[in-house]
């Protein structure tokens, strides 16, 4: 009988943790005829009593495990530690706030056995505060222009992964992570269910305006250097302006002699050219900081606490994982 793991990283979710448990239980409940399953928790360093109640709920089944980390290391970290642990066959990842409802499961797991090995679930953005809703439309259209693989509104990380689609993106060994780039980059047969967007139960939601430019940067630099070559494109563009000027200006003392008054010009080209130095040299910053963090190797995590068995240690289960590969 085939496994289904389901990865629930959490954040501070006390609120929300009971009734999302009871309802994913549910819907897995309906499936146990052909499947068995396992639910786990990443307790991402909530600084509630979140791990206190994951324990509670772990003692009521031993289909459900738990991973707690030392610290908050964010989502990403979280869904992966999720992906490295799970034993299941099928792993769905979905939030701890029933954002992402638990019946979808059913019509993932549908579409999983006609064969797709990565089965997405896209929401509509319907009841979202307005000024969200531009802010990720810009950033779609933004992003997309600059990034190789395409990236779909709407679609968030709540998604079924066969076992090989998880073992390649395991395979994906870099620090800075940004999933909803190596979700689309592993490719697959991938189908989207849609549904409809839902409000957040109770708790409330880590993103901030901040976090979400933050994002913006993450997504377009962590997948390639287009934004480097942008930057030399622009180098030309203005090299070639200048020396259409300098050659203007040039003629114009020839023919009308040495004009003094050019403060504007001066100061207009000493501001923009500083401007778009700051920007260029913050770019290429951005590709030396992220070079750096891969190249210390750390950890993605720290776990702290769990009740899956950690005898095997990471680099056994990465070497093992190179060999089914
Ligand atoms: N989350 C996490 N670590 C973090 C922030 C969030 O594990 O540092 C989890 C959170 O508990 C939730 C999911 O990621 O289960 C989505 O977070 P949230 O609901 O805040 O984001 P939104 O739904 O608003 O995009
Ligand atoms: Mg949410």
């Amino acid at each position: 009988m085939k496994k289904i793991s389901i990865i629930i990283p959490c954040y501070n979710e006390s609120a929300p943790l009971w009734d999302a448990y009871f309802e994913v239980n549910n819907i897995l409940e309906l499936l146990k005829e052909k499947y068995t399953y396992e639910i786990l928790f990443i307790d991402d360093g909530s600084s509630d009593n979140t791990l206190h109640i994951i324990k509670e709920i772990a003692t009521t089944s031993d289909a459900v495990k738990y991973i707690s980390f030392t610290r908050n290391f964010g989502k990403e970290s979280g869904m992966l530690a999720g992906l490295e642990n799970a034993s299941g066959d099928i792993v769905i990842i979905m939030d701890a706030d029933l954002q992402h409802p638990p019946h979808l499961i059913l019509d993932l797991i549908n579409n999983y056995e006609e064969g797709y090995d990565q089965v997405i679930a896209k929401r509509t953005r319907k009841g979202e505060k307005i000024s969200r809703k531009y802010i990720t439309k810009i950033y779609y259209k933004l992003v997309n222009k600059l990034i190789d693989v395409e990236l779909i509104d709407g679609i968030g990380d709540f998604r079924l992964l066969s076992k090989k689609a998880v073992n390649y993106l395991l395979s994906m060994r870099e620090y800075n992570r940004f999933s909803k780039g190596l979700f689309s980059w592993i490719g697959f047969k991938t189908k989207i269910v849609e549904y409809e967007n839902q409000e957040r139960v109770s708790g409330e939601s880590k993103w901030k305006f901040g976090s979400l430019l933050n994002y913006a940067i993450d997504g377009i630099t962590s997948f390639n250097s287009k934004p480097l070559r942008l930057i030399i494109y622009l180098g030309f563009f203005i090299t070639l302006i200048n020396i259409i000027y300098i050659g203007y200006t040039f003629i114009n003392i020839i023919l009308f002699g040495i004009d003094m008054p050019g403060y504007f010009t001066v100061i207009s080209s000493i501001l923009l050219l500083g401007g778009i130095q700051l920007i260029s040299i913050g770019v290429l910053g951005e590709y030396v900081g992220r070079i750096f963090y891969e190249v210390k190797n750390r950890p993605h995590y720290l776990i702290n606490e769990t009740n899956i068995d950690q005898t095997e240690k990471d680099t056994t289960r990465i070497e093992k994982l190179k060999v089914e590969l």
